[in-house]
């Protein structure tokens, strides 16, 4: 057997690399990981977690203005610090990355803060020049955020800087109209910037259910946040005053101060090496894989958004797992991919499983829809028109709930509760054995009609 300086050699510590990591070196793997930036990934560091402590943070603009409803006595002028906040989420994100790389640590796991690239089916060289051999490779290198090729485009940002601007600009255009770009929407519109989202074509988040979707498009815009559809980038000028003048077809130019490119992210192929070891990628350079996570060559492997499967940090954490329990763990196991549950944060967030009302109508020859739109007792109090919408998709013939979308205050928290009976594939009627828990806003999913 061919003597290799590792079982494992990982490039890339995000979500689904730092688990293959640990759990492979868990079951005896010799394995070092190689990381060019932080460890813990895009989830960690410029994703998931301090997005969703930005979200926390713009839901007190509301929260204050709703709270004298309740008889607290909030100046009517309150003030926020985006430094604050800012420093804050990035000080936590240097907590995490500690406790990502400790945890590696104490799996003997080594890491490598550089970058990787493969050099063949067992080799990888490091930045510094050194060569590496292993008898397996997993490529966790993740995505990037795609930037249209437009003149001017690198005066816009992604969402990788936006986590550390240094002050919220007065008018922001995003361009895209996906998870990215309604979650920044609501969070720079709730901490006082006018936000303006430009898509290509005419729908925003496409693939969610229409309904639940046509609700956000409709309170964000009575919240102030405008749209503007059916069109394309064409390009940004800055001017002398440093604003940005923003061109895009089928409607007038718009200068703004900040333009947020959220169109789309790319796996991080490029450059990788990939060909000397004949790695195939898909027309969107992604690697291609079999259902245990291998490339088109054997000993390499990949996991996560590189893969361009589904782009979810729970997800790269279960193929990472699933790849280390089947290669090193001697317990063969594949991702199973159905009924995974997503959430949007945007202002009121949204969440879904399962498929879509348009999805059921064309897979299944009888679809029964039940629906609940209520304003929940606290926004009635509060003098907040918006209102919540819950849908549950079902078989026709079985009653079997199918699919079940929302949106509302906490839906993603109650949410991935429900998704548990519709994975579990109970149906409408069981569903409504289960006594509403009263005066909640998840007891209507035991309530629709
Ligand atoms: P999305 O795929 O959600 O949305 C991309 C948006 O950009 C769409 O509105 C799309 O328009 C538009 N677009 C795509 N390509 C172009 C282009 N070349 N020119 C102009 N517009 C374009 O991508 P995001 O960047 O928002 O997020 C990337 C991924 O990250 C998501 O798919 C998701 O998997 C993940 N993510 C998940 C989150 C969560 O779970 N809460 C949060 C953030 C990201 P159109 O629809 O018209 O094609």
């Amino acid at each position: 057997m061919a003597d290799y300086d590792y079982d494992l050699f990982v490039i890339g510590a995000g979500s689904g690399g730092t688990r293959a990591s640990r759990v492979a070196a868990a079951h005896g793997a010799r394995v070092a990981v190689a990381e060019e930036y932080r460890v813990g990934g895009t989830c960690v560091i410029r994703g998931c977690v301090p997005k969703k402590l930005l979200v926390y943070g713009a839901h007190f603009a509301e929260d204050l203005k709703d709270a004298r409803r309740f008889g607290w006595q909030v100046p009517s002028e309150c003030e926020f610090s985006w430094e604050t906040l800012r420093d804050n989420v990035l000080a936590e994100v240097d907590r995490l990355n500690g406790a990502y790389k400790k945890t590696l640590e104490s799996h003997n796991v080594e890491i490598i803060d550089q970058r990787a690239v493969v050099t063949g089916p067992h080799s990888v060289r490091l930045a510094d020049g050194t060569e590496k051999t292993a008898e397996r490779i997993l490529i966790a290198v993740g995505a990037h955020p795609a930037v249209p090729s437009c003149p001017g485009h690198e005066h816009g940002i992604t969402s990788n800087e936006a986590f550390h601007l240094d002050a919220i600009p007065s008018r922001v255009l995003i361009a895209g109209a996906g998870y990215i770009a309604n979650e920044f929407a609501g969070v720079f519109h709730q901490f006082g910037a006018h936000v303006t989202l430009i898509n290509r074509s005419k729908d925003i988040l496409r693939g969610y259910d229409l309904t639940i979707r046509d609700r956000l498009l409709q309170i964000s815009m009575m919240k102030g946040i405008e749209f503007r559809f059916d069109a394309t980038f064409e390009g940004i000028e800055k001017m002398d005053d440093g604003c940005l003048k923003v061109s895009m077809s089928n409607h007038e130019p718009m200068i703004v101060d900040l333009v947020m490119f959220a169109t789309g992210r790319l796996p991080n192929t490029h450059g990788l090496g990939l060909e000397t070891a004949g790695v195939e990628l898909d027309d969107h350079g992604a690697i291609k894989v079999d259902e245990d996570n291998r490339s088109t060559c054997p000993s390499i492997y990949a996991v996560g958004d590189v893969t361009n499967r589904v782009q979810l940090t729970p997800v790269a954490i279960r193929e990472g797992q699933a790849f280390a329990d089947t290669v090193f763990g001697g317990k063969p196991t594949r991702v199973d991919y159905d009924c995974i549950p997503a959430a949007v944060f945007s202002h009121p967030p949204m969440a879904g499983v399962g498929m879509t009302e348009a999805q059921a109508r064309q897979t299944l020859g009888s679809v029964q829809v039940y629906t609940s739109d209520f304003r929940p007792m606290k926004n009635v109090l509060a003098g907040r028109e918006e209102r919540s919408l819950y849908k549950m998709v079902c078989d026709g013939d079985t009653g079997r709930v199918v699919g079940l979308h929302m949106i509302g205050p906490d839906v993603p928290e109650i949410l991935q509760a429900a998704a548990i009976a519709v994975k579990a594939g109970l149906t409408k009627a069981q569903f409504d054995a289960t006594v509403a828990l009263h005066p909640t806003m998840a007891e209507e999913l035991v309530l629709m009609r």
